[in-house]
């Protein structure tokens, strides 16, 4: 292990209950650790920013099973400070860590938008106990983890506690969700949000149906954790409302009944109405990739240009 004496601990976290915490990322994501009486598991590890490590080692000595639920730069940051990770076969061709500069950029967009603080630099007023000067960092001298599968329908026994892992493609190809039905807690990653991406190229009729069978199963759990605290409170779980919107808006898109509208922060500042191609001159990275927003409720589904017969423009 690389020296991480320097790096912050200090992540805002709460507990959920006996056993399930939700570690904040400084507004980044949420990554969450649930404890059984024999091992441990970490969902997700963030964008990399302090000794995450550390932090879950002050809170629990047990063997620690290290899964993500996608394999995006926001969810799989801090993965190479473990000797092991499981990820879904179809998102594990996205590197681990991302670039240090594509993870700054998201790091004080993403927390921004969490604040709401439109147009405010990320760390007005220095909330926080961290350096991203310090914090944030190049990880090259850290060896890549052994990479795992997950797969739909398998388990992990934590000790008196079960997780089961089911896909639910559609933010990614690889996104799963993992259902603890000790806690009847659901950990949702990005498989579902009040502002969804849907930029796995999966078709949007195989997101309809996991996401419905996801539903399906809600006698099992009593909430939906997701990886990002937007919309909700620290350690709160969604609100019956987002995944409804969800379903309803999927449902309203493959009736191609599309109504574009804006949005008003996704990354910290307003967004045109935009149609799908269209390209965009604000510092957006994904302007050019054309998506499609929808919107219901409190609800954004942003539907990359993909799904409409456009090529991805990287
Ligand atoms: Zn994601």
């Amino acid at each position: 292990m690389a020296n991480t004496s320097c790096l912050t601990r200090l992540y805002p976290m709460v507990q959920i209950n006996k056993g399930t915490w939700e570690i904040d990322e400084f507004d980044a994501a949420s990554i969450y650790l649930l404890e059984g009486e024999e091992k441990a598991m970490l969902i997700d590890t963030g964008m990399g920013i302090g000794d995450l490590r550390g932090a879950v080692e002050m809170i629990t000595d047990k063997p620690l099973i290290v899964v993500h639920s996608h394999g995006h730069i926001d969810h799989t940051g801090n993965s190479r400070q473990f000797e092991e990770v499981w990820t879904h076969p179809a998102d594990q061709w996205m590197p681990v860590p991302e670039s240090l500069e594509r993870r700054r950029f998201d790091t004080e967009h993403i927390a921004r938008r969490q604040k709401g603080s439109l147009g405010a630099p990320f760390n007005l007023f220095n909330l926080y106990p961290y350096d991203i000067d310090v914090d944030l960092r190049e990880m090259d001298d850290l060896p890549m983890p052994v990479v795992h599968d997950l797969y739909d329908g398998q388990q992990f026994d934590l000790g008196g506690r079960i997780i089961t892992v089911y896909e639910c493609p559609g933010h990614t190809a690889g996104e799963v969700v993992f259902l603890d039905e000790t806690k009847r807690m659901l950990f949702a990653g990005d498989a579902l949000n009040y502002n969804l991406l849907l930029m796995g190229g999966v078709p949007l009729e195989d997101t309809l149906k996991a996401m419905k069978r996801i539903q399906a199963m809600s006698d099992r759990y009593d909430g939906i954790w997701n990886g990002h605290h937007d919309f909700r409170a620290l350690g709160a779980p969604l609100d019956d409302d987002c995944m409804e919107n969800v379903i309803a808006l999927l449902e309203e898109a493959l009736k191609g009944n599309i109504t574009y509208c804006e949005v008003p922060s996704f990354w910290g500042q307003p967004m045109p109405l935009r149609r799908r191609g269209s390209e965009s001159a604000d510092d957006n990275p994904f302007a050019a990739m054309g998506r499609t927003y929808l919107r219901k409720g409190r609800n954004f589904l942003q539907i990359h240009s993909m799904y409409f017969g456009k090529k991805e423009e990287k």
